[in-house]
């Protein structure tokens, strides 16, 4: 994707060897035009896999998410960080690592909204250790449904994750794949950069 490599270049903030700002686009203000890019590309690398739902964590994951489930007619259910005061019903619940944050958050998702009819495709902003992928794959797994694959905006290859989830034999699409944030500067992967 190519709008997004530009983004990532022209508005990330590199902050350290391993950690990427994009605030300007994803993680606090939202660019649409990109999310709508970002739904149909999602939405045209799932499709045909039967999926009913897709499944996020709070809050960055939701703006990308919801345009996917535009392009594909489905419902979006945001895990939440937080145990809600509305969330009374029958929960499944995860124990996530935040990577940014250095702390340990439990996510849920009301039975309400996940069941063993759904099939799921799970998407997020990061991957990067793999820990919020594997709460979100956790509350699919407890509600007995079936896991179409993860659906990434930005990928560090250069972190465990990615290796972690695809040697589980589960499908991850990365529309962006960074190598390395070394000195400052993004390396994109060589076969986004050219594909894409
Ligand atoms: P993981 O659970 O794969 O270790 O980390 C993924 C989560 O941590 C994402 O949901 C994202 O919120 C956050 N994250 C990890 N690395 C970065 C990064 O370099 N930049 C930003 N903005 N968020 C990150």
């Amino acid at each position: 994707m190519n709008l997004l490599n530009q983004k990532i270049v022209t508005e990330g903030k590199v902050l350290s060897d391993s950690v990427l700002k994009v605030d300007g686009f994803l993680n606090h203000q939202v660019d649409p035009q990109l999310m709508q890019e970002i739904g149909e590309e999602f939405a045209s690398r799932f499709a045909g896999e039967g999926v009913t739902k897709i499944v996020t964590l709070e809050s960055s994951g939701i703006a990308p998410s919801v345009m996917t489930g535009l392009m594909m007619g489905i419902p979006v259910v945001f895990a939440r960080k937080r145990k809600s005061l509305t969330l009374t019903d029958r929960l499944y619940t995860a124990g996530v690592y935040s990577y940014t944050k250095n702390e340990t958050n439990d996510i849920s998702i009301s039975s309400d909204y996940l069941s063993s009819d759904d099939v799921v495709l799970v998407i997020d902003d990061f991957l990067a250790n793999g820990q919020a992928a594997d709460g979100l794959i956790s509350l699919v797994e407890q509600a007995g449904a079936s896991l179409a694959g993860i659906g990434i905006v930005i990928e560090k290859g250069f972190q465990d994750g990615g290796t972690m989830l695809r040697n589980r034999g589960i499908r991850v699409e990365s529309l962006a794949i960074i190598d390395s944030l070394a000195g400052g500067n993004v390396t994109f992967h060589a076969k986004e950069a050219s594909a894409k």
